[in-house]
């Protein structure tokens, strides 16, 4: 499969690793090795691939993987610039030790910090001030997806995590169904291509061309047994990844769904 398609906009794809809190230094060999291979693959691969690992281990992670184009981002950044905010991290500092993008507005953050949509799209505003892109995460839990509530949820979700004015390389949006993170379980391939599109015609609707050129990652589960088919569906742009980009042959194995 090579680059997506949402209308007659090519996109290129995007596969993005989310470390979450698990990287000691042991586990800098997984992302080196992603990065020799990717090299090895030059252009075979037709998507950008990126790895989240905790902030910790960013900045030795971004001097040491330069063979490929691998991109590294962060994982979330506070609001300010500076400041009396002891244990977080700005935009600026993710920027100044080699991220090129953060993931803001992810379940967790939102479950386990309370985050809502508003703090989220002030991040995007502070990662955007840091010239970061904002991989901004969506997505409803198993109690209002039975509630039939999915498709309103996450345009609201969509709706409030933005602010005015951002483009296609300023932000990419992950859909990620809450109870298919780190469970096994994924949405049908109609249920993806019915959020995705939802979610196409309210990034069109607000950014215009902007939005029609917008990456829309799926999360959840992706495994590079069910990548080209979660891949291959209408409006999905790529993956953001937590479990199986632990590990370099599983995370490859995922990137491969991009072998032209
Ligand atoms: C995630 O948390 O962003 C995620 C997609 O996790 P997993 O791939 O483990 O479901």
């Amino acid at each position: 499969m090579n680059q997506s398609d949402a209308g007659a906009t090519q996109i290129r794809a995007l596969v993005a690793g989310n470390w979450k809190m698990n990287g000691l230094k042991a586990a800098l060999s997984q992302a080196l090795a992603v990065d020799e291979q990717l090299a090895g693959a030059g252009d075979a691969i037709n998507a950008d691939v990126m790895i989240c690992p905790p902030a910790t281990m960013l900045m030795v992670l971004s001097e040491l993987a330069g063979k490929s184009g691998l991109k590294i981002g962060g994982q979330d950044c506070h609001v300010n610039q500076a400041g009396a905010h002891t244990g977080d991290v700005s935009a600026e500092m993710l920027a100044d030790a080699g991220a090129s993008a953060v993931i803001l507005g992810h379940s967790e953050r939102r479950a386990d910090h309370g985050e809502t949509d508003k703090l989220v799209c002030e991040k995007v505003a502070a990662a955007h001030r840091a010239g970061l892109t904002a991989i901004v995460c969506v997505g409803e839990t198993i109690g209002q997806r039975q509630a039939g509530l999915t498709l309103g949820v996450v345009a609201r979700q969509l709706t409030g995590s933005l602010p005015d004015g951002v483009n296609a390389e300023t932000v990419v949006i992950a859909y990620e169904p809450v109870w298919a993170i780190g469970t096994g379980l994924t949405p049908s391939v109609e249920d993806v291509a019915q959020v995705h599109g939802m979610i196409r015609e309210r990034l069109v609707e607000r950014f215009g061309e902007e939005g029609a050129r917008m990456r829309i990652l799926y999360g959840g589960s992706v495994k590079p047994s069910n990548a080209v088919e979660l891949m291959g569906i209408a409006n999905v742009n790529g993956a953001l990844v937590g479990g199986a980009s632990l590990l370099a042959s599983d995370f490859l194995g995922i990137v491969d769904a991009y072998r032209g």
